[in-house]
């Protein structure tokens, strides 16, 4: 492998004639510009050239056009680095021309020549793509150095112990870096040495030894590679930047690229850059630092250095650091001038920045400053005090905030203090990451054993196969929630979000078997009782009990938000089912409710399942409307407790939805004791159930098409909603209802529907003397309602769009079943038909135009139609900037979703005007 590599290095290696010139027609026009210098107070480059120099080397560019002591250099381009791949790996034609200029030009400005025997000039080469990526070519310094020039370092600076220490470690760098020579052999030599000399530490080592050392490891060199190591510079120099475009395609590079769905970038920039030397003595050292804390974004300058050091050092763990508040005391004039420079980068970047620098006899050099990454409290911190300070305006700072950095501020997780290796060995399976946040509890594969154990005040993991609405009482109680099968919109996901409790579905390695209680992950067993820890954010599911931590909402989230909510244009509702619900989602900013869906208040309570489930075996008018009447004051006490919550606020109440097959149990020991408990023979529920059953019932009997049929649950629902009403109106409660009636598919369908709602609701108002409003409107989630939205808005009050099922029956695309396919739609290694999950990130391309089109078409009906969107997208940012463009009145999303969709609505506002 190193051989191979020498010899690769080799034949890329533009010699005195250049090869590479006369064999790369195929190049660009020979006037393409390759090297931009940067040195003595000017650059060619600027800092917002990313794209082309690489983040390093605009960084650097930047840094010294704003006046920052760095040390000269020059920077190859990401462009010349993609030609180098064009061309079979070849250096563009006129490369070796433009660095030759380059180098020609920084000898000038730092007065000394490289390979000069006496007074050599030493540079770094070192990588970097536009974005920062692990994998890239590790740096190599003091390059230039020579049997012969090391000599002369040593005489010139009078320190022959620095000249060799910088010595062996090029020789070091060189070989296994650029060669690729062993990493561990190498150190093993260092180490020997120590040993042998009984000192701790690399700064011990005298000068005679280091210069034996690189005796040493220049007979390694030779005896790996069968030649002598490079003595002249400027065959040193293009095999470095040969090795740094040869690593943009290294395995490394490629995976981290793919997993980050990187794309696009041309290549990595190489920079090379004068050697300045923290590695002197005590008056000099190396460093990195943050202008700000990062964890908690407090305003204090934040980093490590080591004195009497050079490059990673400092990060490597070989001594221990000094804190940087110790500069002050050990070398003032350098802790003087990085103070100025902290100030003058963060005016000038406007942003919290990661920098690292070197001391050399006290004097401070600049050699790399990037956007500094940051925890989630510190990016809110930042953003506020930044205002504060008039760094940044408010709008700006709403545009820092991630929607990510909103939803990691209110789960918990895993304490990231755990122990790394305790980790990995926890880890057992890994799922889809449906609700983020993270959760243990003892395994229970029933929702009765979840409730019946959580009353014990256990806390518990459910374990399911998949679940369905009978389990959501289970569901609610348990910390966590585990599904071998389902994909993000599958039940268990949709109803664990609008809880914001931590949810993995579509774990498919784990083997369910319920009777013996117990899961299996290929030979391992997890029972009943045994702790599990599920961290919903990254999908993995870890034995054990692990530590968690809540991380604590830090002030500066409240200033930031009261920014976003000035700023936005559209509301932001909550889909809530319950006052519970209804109440947390006020806390989190909702302004109303978007979605409430009555099934579920049937599945609260023994009592309700019962009467629900009477009324669907009846067969008789009688019987079921005698089964609905129990059911009657519980709706108008759960609405009555909701529109209480949400005072005021427009509360969005849809009609029953699911088919009814979902209500009834369908095993037989289920079914003799419903038919027991409401006095009904088993083989008649039995049969009601068989008859229920359907082929494909998310195109079934359901939605509104229910209430065609059972005009009767309509009106028993459409009571409690005005009833609850009148009783808010009469305690001096104001009250908002919405009717919506779901999965409507024509105008006259609504139409009766809608008359039947508006009689009954106008008679009851009337009968009990009071004055409520209310409006009734309709869900767009099939296809044909979008198209006939003109129509249909003839009798619509409002549109509330259902994107889950606007999306399945738009793409033909099962929620329930497209976990076990989908993936591969989006993966861009297999397929890559969709850049995301169309069930999390609406398809703006297709079902967005439909949406489009039925806001454009609703509003030529009727100019004051109220829009909105109640699926799972109304909490996804891109998808709620969409909403916005398309011109609805509001989003509508889970609770714990809500602050992530003010943001985003806050966001699009600013990047509409
Ligand atoms: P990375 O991308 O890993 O940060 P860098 O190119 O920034 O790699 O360099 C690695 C280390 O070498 C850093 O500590 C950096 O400060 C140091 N370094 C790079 N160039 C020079 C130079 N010209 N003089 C002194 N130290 C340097
Ligand atoms: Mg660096
Ligand atoms: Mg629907």
């Amino acid at each position: 492998m190193a051989n191979s590599r020498t010899t690769k290095t080799k034949t890329t290696t533009p010699s005195k004639g250049s090869t590479a010139r006369s064999s790369a027609p195929k190049g660009k026009a020979t006037g393409t510009k390759y090297v931009y210098f940067f040195g003595g107070g000017k650059a060619e480059g600027k800092g917002h050239q990313k794209e082309l120099l690489g983040g390093k080397g605009a960084g650097l560019a930047e840094m010294t056009n704003i006046g920052l002591p760095v040390p000269g250099g020059f920077t190859i381009t990401t462009e010349a680095c993609s030609e180098y791949y064009e061309q079979g790996r070849k250096f563009p034609a006129g490369l070796d021309e433009q660095v030759d200029k380059a180098l020609a030009k920084l000898e000038k400005v730092a007065g000394k020549k490289l390979g000069d025997p006496k007074d050599p000039l030493l540079v770094s080469v070192r990588s970097g793509a536009a974005r920062s990526m692990p994998g890239m070519m590790e740096t190599v310094l003091n390059l230039g150095l020579t049997d012969q020039s090391v000599e002369g370092l040593a005489a010139k600076t009078n320190n022959p112990r620095f000249a060799y220490d910088a010595y062996r470690r090029f020789i070091q760098m060189y070989s296994t870096v650029v060669i690729g020579l062993s990493k561990d052999s190498m150190e093993a030599m260092l180490h020997d040495l120590k040993h042998y000399l009984g000192v701790a530490n690399d700064t011990d080592i005298p000068a005679e030894s280091l210069k034996e050392l690189c005796n040493q490891f220049k007979a390694f060199f030779k005896e790996k590679t069968g030649k002598p190591f490079p003595q002249d510079p400027k065959e040193q120099l293009w095999g470095a930047i040969g090795a740094v475009f040869g690593s943009w395609m290294a395995e490394k590079a490629v995976t981290y690229r793919r997993v980050e769905k990187i794309s696009g970038l041309n290549g990595t920039g190489v920079n090379i850059c004068q050697m300045v030397f923290g590695n002197k003595g005590d008056n000099s050292g190396t460093g990195v630092c943050f202008t700000r804390d990062p964890n908690t974004g407090e305003n204090v300058f934040y980093g490590d250095m080591l004195i009497n050091a050079q490059g990673e050092d400092v990060v490597a763990g070989i001594r221990t650091p000094i804190k940087l508040a110790e500069l002050e005391r050990l070398l003032p004039k350098a802790n003087k001038q990085l103070y100025e420079v902290r100030k003058i980068l963060e005016r000038h970047y406007k942003d919290m920045q990661d920098l690292e620098f070197t001391v050399e006899d006290e004097k401070l050099y600049m050699l790399q400053c990037r956007t500094g990454k940051r925890s989630p409290a510190a990016a809110f911190r930042i953003a506020a005090d930044m205002v504060k300070e008039r760094l940044i305006t408010k709008e700006e700072a709403i545009q820092r905030i991630m929607p990510e950095d909103i939803e990691r501020l209110f789960y918990p997780v895993i304490d990231p203090a755990i122990d790394k290796k305790r980790l990995e060995q926890a880890q057992i399976a890994t799922g889809i990451d449906a609700v983020p946040g993270a959760a243990s509890g003892q395994v229970v594969f029933t929702a009765e054993e979840a409730e019946a154990l959580a009353q014990s005040g256990k806390k518990l993991i459910l374990v399911r196969k998949e679940t369905s609405p009978e389990d959501v009482g289970g569901m609610h109680v348990a910390q966590g929630i585990l599904t071998a099968t389902g994909g993000k919109t599958s039940h268990a996901a949709v109803v664990a979000r609008g809880w914001g409790k931590c949810c993995i579905v579509g774990c498919e390695a784990i083997r369910i078997d319920y009777t013996k209680k117990q899961f299996t992950v290929g030979d391992k067993v997890v029972k009943h009782g045994d702790f599990l820890t599920l961290d919903g954010s990254a999908g993995v599911v870890y034995v054990g009990e692990l530590p968690l931590v809540k991380p604590e909402l830090p002030d500066a989230y409240q200033t930031i938000m009261k920014f976003v909510d000035q700023t936005r244009t559209i509301k932001v509702r909550t889909n809530a089912d319950t006052p519970y619900d209804a109440e947390n989602a006020i806390r989190m900013g909702a302004e109303g409710i978007g979605l409430c869906r009555t099934e579920h208040m049937f599945f609260d309570t023994e009592e309700r399942r019962q009467a629900i489930q009477e009324m669907i075996v009846a067969d008789t008018l009688e019987a079921r409307q005698a089964a609905l009447a129990k059911l009657l004051p519980f709706q108008r006490d759960d609405f009555y407790g909701i529109f209480k919550a949400m005072a005021g606020y427009p509360v969005t109440i849809r009609l029953v939805d699911p088919p009814l097959h979902e209500f009834v149990p369908h095993e037989e020991p289920k079914q003799r004791d419903l038919a027991k408990r409401i006095g009904v023979p088993f083989e008649k529920v039995k049969h009601r159930v068989e008859q229920l059953h359907e082929a494909n019932p998310m195109l079934g009997h359901r939605g509104c098409r229910l209430c065609i049929t059972y005009p009767e649950i309509l009106d028993m629902q459409v009571r409690a909603i005005i009833e609850a009403a009148v009783k808010c109106k009469k305690e001096g409660i104001k009250v908002l209802p919405e009717i919506m009636i779901p999965l409507v598919l024509d105008k006259k369908e609504l139409a009766i529907l809608a008359d039947r709602t508006k009689k009954l609701a106008d008679s009851i108002i009337k009968e009990n003397g009071a004055k409520v409003n209310y409006m009734v409107g309709t869900m767009i989630e099939v296809p044909r309602a979008a198209l006939l939205a003109n129509e249909i808005a003839e009798v619509a009050e409002f549109f509330s769009f259902g994107t889950n099922d606007l999306t399945q029956m738009t793409m033909g695309l099962s929620r329930d079943d497209a976990g076990r396919f989908l993936p591969d739609y989006v993966d861009e290694k297999k397929a890559g038909v969709f850049k995301d999950d169309p069930f999390q990130s609406l398809d703006q391309a297709g079902v967005g135009l439909l949406v489009e089109w039925g806001i454009e078409r609703g509003r030529e009906t009727n100019p004051d139609l109220k829009i909105g969107i109640c699926g799972e997208h109304g909490g996804e940012a891109k998808s709620v900037k969409f909403c916005v463009r398309a011109g609805m009145n509001y989003v509508s999303c889970s609770p714990f979703r809500v602050p992530i969709a003010r943001l985003a609505a806050a966001q699009a506002a600013l990047e509409n005007a």
